[in-house]
């Protein structure tokens, strides 16, 4: 299977086979263009892709050893996402379907982010997914393959957002994610920040109290011409967002009898956050699944892995698969 992947600012492209074996996996980051806005330009990502989207192609099929006439289908992320972004990629999914006969499959991003622990774990249904990314902060539910509940989500902003707000409200570079568990990592004290619990029994998120918390103790060493506390911040920060994403992942896991707890997008990445989650699954002796480093962020081998899915039930799409930036994850 051919997989393609353009929802915001990677573009990437992978040869997967049965949803488990990486021929190819190649990605190229926009990262350094939109660097120097602090966040992402939906049109530059757009442009960028529409840039890349050829020469990768060739580059994945090359890399995979194979010839275009060995593919058996063409799998491409639909949504959600940044809809120019998301369009370049249909687009070029369509194109290839069409020109080589073979069955298109449209992937729901979130669903690539859990799949990509497919191409390197054996995954045992119930399982309760955590989705912590750019985008999302999400509770799942999995009482079989593709069978997704969400029991809950962030109210405000997603977690891996959170991490860029206050990264960049301190002055470090884009993507703040790596940065702040880097200096959260270093050092030696924290500065004490709120936790958001919500409601008793609630499996939902709130990062945006949190985030105006870091942002007025930063506001108050300025207004003092003092200098910000930037890794005992980050060290508080961090505390926060693991603490409260480790208790409820493992509420969950013992509610509903999990066999496995997955961790997966982005901020999957986060070595405070591997390793608090890996010591809590110890003790509640449920086996912690994680994508490699590498399978955290957005790449086309994970739509690939989440695309088995269809092809196993020979579910296809045809050729008015549309971009969709909303797309629901229960719904695909
Ligand atoms: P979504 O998948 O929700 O559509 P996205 O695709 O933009 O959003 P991902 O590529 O899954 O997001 O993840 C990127 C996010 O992960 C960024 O917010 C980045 O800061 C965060 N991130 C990456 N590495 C780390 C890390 N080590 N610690 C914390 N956050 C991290
Ligand atoms: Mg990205
Ligand atoms: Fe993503």
């Amino acid at each position: 299977m051919l997989a393609i992947e353009t929802s915001c600012d990677e573009t990437s492209v992978a040869i997967v086979e049965n949803g488990k074996i990486i021929r190819s996996n190649v990605i190229s980051s926009q990262i350094e263009t939109h660097q120097r806005y602090g966040g992402v330009v939906p049109e530059v990502a757009s442009r960028k892709h529409v840039e890349s989207i050829t020469w990768m192609l060739e580059e994945a099929v090359q890399e995979a050893g194979i010839s275009l006439q060995e593919l058996s289908a063409i799998a491409v992320t639909e949504g959600p996402g940044l809809i120019g972004a998301l369009l370049v990629g249909v687009v070029a999914g369509k194109a290839l379907a069409c020109a080589l006969d073979l069955p298109l499959i449209g992937v729901h991003h979130i669903a690539g982010h859990i799949y990509a622990n497919q191409l390197v774990h054996e995954l045992e249904y119930p399982l309760i997914s955590l989705v912590v990314s750019g985008g999302h902060t999400e509770l799942i539910l999995m009482e079989g393959p593709g069978q997704f509940r969400i029991i809950g989500r962030t109210r405000d902003d997603a977690a891996g957002e959170a991490y860029d707000k206050i990264a960049r409200a301190m002055g470090l570079p884009y993507p703040g994610g790596p940065h702040v568990d880097r200096l959260a990592q270093e050092a030696e004290s924290e500065i004490k920040l709120p936790r958001s619990w919500l409601e008793a029994d609630s499996y939902d998120f709130s990062f945006s109290g949190l985030k105006s918390a870091v942002l007025n103790v930063v506001n108050q060493s300025k207004m003092r011409g003092e200098a910000v506390q930037v890794a005992q911040i980050a060290k508080g920060f961090q505390a926060s967002v693991i603490d409260v994403l480790v208790e409820k992942a493992s509420r969950a896991v013992r509610e509903y009898g999990a066999k496995q707890l997955l961790l997966a997008g982005g901020v999957a990445a986060n070595k405070g956050l591997r390793s608090r989650l890996a010591e809590r699954c110890e003790q509640l002796n449920v086996p912690l699944l994680v994508p490699p480093l590498g399978l955290c962020t957005d790449n086309a081998a994970m739509i690939g892995a989440a695309a088995f899915l269809k092809w196993d039930k020979q579910e296809f799409d045809s050729m008015e698969l549309k971009a969709e930036p909303q797309l629901k994850l229960e719904e695909w």
